[in-house]
């Protein structure tokens, strides 16, 4: 079983976020952080005891920015997991940070209690581009972070980038520059592709004009010179997203979601999924509260053979390894070899069947989904012969 908790409280929202979370500075009055934290501890208290499975391999706190929680409540939380749950020997506890949210004191402290990889939200280098995304944060201050938290003794350190941010009317898109990289000393790094979510004030600015967003070539463009210049710089593309210095540094909770593992969700927009059952908490925090206190904070949806088996094949997709034929249809190895499709998508360069799996290229990943569909109706077709 894996575990995260959501923390929906950031210390301002940034200009392209559409995530559930809520800056600090944008209620009236004091910010709720006692009445969440009551809720949430309400939460997990009443749910965990009613697992089947109560062995915890991976604990990952994520928002939001957790430290705008404050840390005193993140290590109640966590010790109150470790009294429910039975955290598994070398469990993976990670806790995302924003550069600007700790210091060297909170570093210490959070080892102390029990974490034992961070992700700090760097996103950029450059200082021109962090403004416009409307982070709290400069580039100097997100080296300082991982100093610190390497020093507090942090030996897992993750970095979250983001590329293809639009850019100033005007001028040209800034590429990527991962340069700097070796100074923040991760083993891991996240590289996302930005996207414009609508209600943003980045969103604003592109329909204004003001701001020019990448064209899907451009984009596509930008993530391949981004997987191989952290290939170069030594990280293994292990995901779609995710890259690692060495297996030691994989995302032992990501990697659970894509291995469609059973995990449990707590916190306002936390989501759990058990067996076929699939929890939705409400992402409002004020919802959140109060529905604790009635039972009604959640949607609960059963997902059907098709649904999971579709989530399965693009779950698998997303990861270097791929994805096992034989696991989903007797036989659907060969009924993959036999396919005139998979085979053109071989010799395009899109796809690799070996071993019995089949993965995507850098290639491939940029039309994941289309490919996933394609598989899904390959498969099921055969599993009838
Ligand atoms: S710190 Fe993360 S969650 Fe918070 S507003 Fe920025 S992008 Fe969103």
């Amino acid at each position: 079983m894996h575990v995260y908790v959501h923390i929906p409280f950031c210390l301002k929202k940034c200009a392209y976020c559409d995530f559930a979370s809520t800056g600090l500075d944008a209620f009236s009055g004091r910010p709720p952080l006692d009445e969440y934290f009551r809720a949430l501890t309400a939460e997990i208290e009443s749910r965990a005891p009613l697992m089947d499975d109560t062995s915890v391999s991976t604990i990952y706190f994520g928002g939001g920015t957790p430290g705008a929680g404050g840390i005193e409540n993140l290590l109640k939380t966590l010790d109150l997991l470790k009294n429910i749950f039975t955290l598994e020997p070398g469990c993976e506890i990670t806790v995302e940070t924003n550069p600007k949210t700790f210091g060297a004191s909170d570093y210490k402290r959070l080892v102390f209690g029990g974490f034992n990889r961070i992700s700090i939200g760097v996103q950029s280098l450059n200082d021109e581009v962090l403004k416009r995304l409307g982070r709290v944060h400069d580039s100097l201050e997100a080296e300082t972070a991982s100093k610190e938290a390497r020093g507090a003794g942090f030996g897992n350190v993750s970095v979250d980038f983001m590329i293809g941010v639009p850019y100033e009317k005007g001028r040209s898109a800034v590429k990527t520059d991962f340069s700097g990289l070796g100074r923040l000393g991760a083993g891991h790094v996240s590289v996302y592709q930005f996207s414009v979510c609508e209600g943003t004030p980045i969103a604003s600015r592109v329909r204004r004009g003001e701001l020019i967003a990448l064209t899907d070539e451009e984009m596509a463009a930008e993530y391949t010179l981004a997987c191989s210049s952290l290939e170069k710089a030594g990280f293994a593309q292990y995901e779609i997203s995710n890259f690692a210095s060495s297996a030691e540094f994989i995302s032992r909770h990501n990697y659970s979601y894509w291995l469609k593992h059973d995990y449990a969700g707590f916190g306002a927009g936390a989501v759990s999924t058990i067996k076929n059952a699939r929890q939705s908490n409400c992402r409002e925090i004020s919802d959140y509260i109060n529905g604790i206190k009635t039972g009604r904070y959640f949607e609960t949806e059963i997902l059907g053979p098709g649904e999971q088996r579709l989530e399965k094949i693009m779950l698998a997709l997303r990861t270097a390894e791929g994805l096992a034929a034989e696991e989903l249809a007797e036989g659907g190895c060969e009924i993959l070899l036999k396919s005139p499709i998979i085979k053109r998508l071989a010799d395009d360069g899109y796809a690799f069947l070996r071993g019995g799996r089949l993965s995507l290229s850098v290639k491939g990943f940029l039309v994941m989904n289309k490919i996933a569909l394609t598989v899904a109706e390959i498969l099921p077709a055969a599993e009838q012969h």
